[in-house]
């Protein structure tokens, strides 16, 4: 397997992060993770958008323009031969001895590596997936994708612990979104409902494109806050994520969302974006 580490394409054991790099001791960085299907990567441009106003917003200079992180993406995707499955890259404000403050003469550290995976074929996906619900204990600036991922780490083994697969996280009685996908519900009139944009969420690249999706295929959109009991009452729930694409919720709490089986309008925005994925050749 080849990664690619600080301007290097190498085997995985040959790639070494320094000791005190500030990823590794303050979690000092921002990631992205971007779908592959057909060797193509998804939504590319949106996800290099995201990571510029991820960097911008925690003063980490950006170290490639979008050509070249695209070259460098697709450069890995090559070697690796892989057709399906996910790119992650993270960029961290590098190595300097241990201080909060930050160093004056550190470049930033870039590492990226691709995971092979089904994504259009993925039993679990079309079935659907059980989800429970937990608190949102994260920070307050949930927009930037910051590598801190402790409270979802927590949350989603707790999900794994209680036979489930994601875990929504809830503030104040309102669902924020899954430890790492975009959460959403259909409502029995068949509209959409998502949490809108604010720092209570990562501004997911999925859930943005389906939104379009779902526009311009007259589906009615409802960006508000959705409670947890709303959910459980609702006539469909999925999720959405780069990695996953578009993902039924058939049990929240142990509790089947309304027959317990993926809901027609979930089984309309896989395929429609199943079919955006795999590009043009393919729709
Ligand atoms: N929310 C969180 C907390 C996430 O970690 C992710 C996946 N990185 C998402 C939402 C989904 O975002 P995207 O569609 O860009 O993968």
């Amino acid at each position: 397997r080849i990664v690619f580490l600080n301007g290097s394409f190498l085997p995985i054991d040959e790639a070494k992060v320094p000791f005190m790099d500030r990823g590794f001791m303050f979690g000092d960085g921002v990631y992205e993770g971007i779908g592959v299907l057909n060797g193509r990567l998804v939504d590319n441009e949106a996800h290099l958008e995201r990571l510029e106003r991820s960097l911008k917003e925690i003063q980490i200079p950006n170290p490639y323009s979008r050509a070249e992180w695209t070259r460098l993406e697709e450069e890995l995707v090559r070697r690796n031969n892989m057709t399906e499955g996910f790119v992650y890259f993270q960029v961290t404000r590098g190595v300097a001895e241990r201080d909060f403050f930050f160093p004056t003469d550190a470049r930033p550290t870039v590492a990226m590596f691709t995971q092979a995976k089904s994504i259009a074929n993925a039993p679990a996906a079309e079935a659907g997936i059980s989800v429970i619900t937990v608190p949102d204990m994260r920070w307050e600036r949930r927009d930037i994708k910051s590598i801190n991922l402790l409270a979802q780490v927590l949350a989603k083994q707790a999900a794994k612990e209680a036979g489930a697969q994601e875990a929504w996280m809830v503030q104040d009685g309102y669902v924020t979104e899954g430890g790492s996908s975009s959460a959403f519900i259909v409502t029995k009139a068949g509209s959409i409902v998502v949490r809108p944009l604010s720092n209570a969420i990562l501004p997911g690249i999925t859930r943005k494109s389906l939104l379009q999706m779902s526009r311009e295929d007259g589906i009615v959109l409802e960006e508000r806050l959705f409670t947890v009991n709303e959910a459980y009452d609702a006539a469909e729930a999925f999720l959405t994520s780069a990695s996953n694409f578009v993902v039924p919720v058939v049990r929240i709490d142990g509790r089947p969302v309304a027959d317990g089986k993926p809901g027609p309008v979930t089984k309309r925005l896989r395929q429609l974006y199943l079919q955006m994925a795999a590009g043009p050749a393919l729709a």
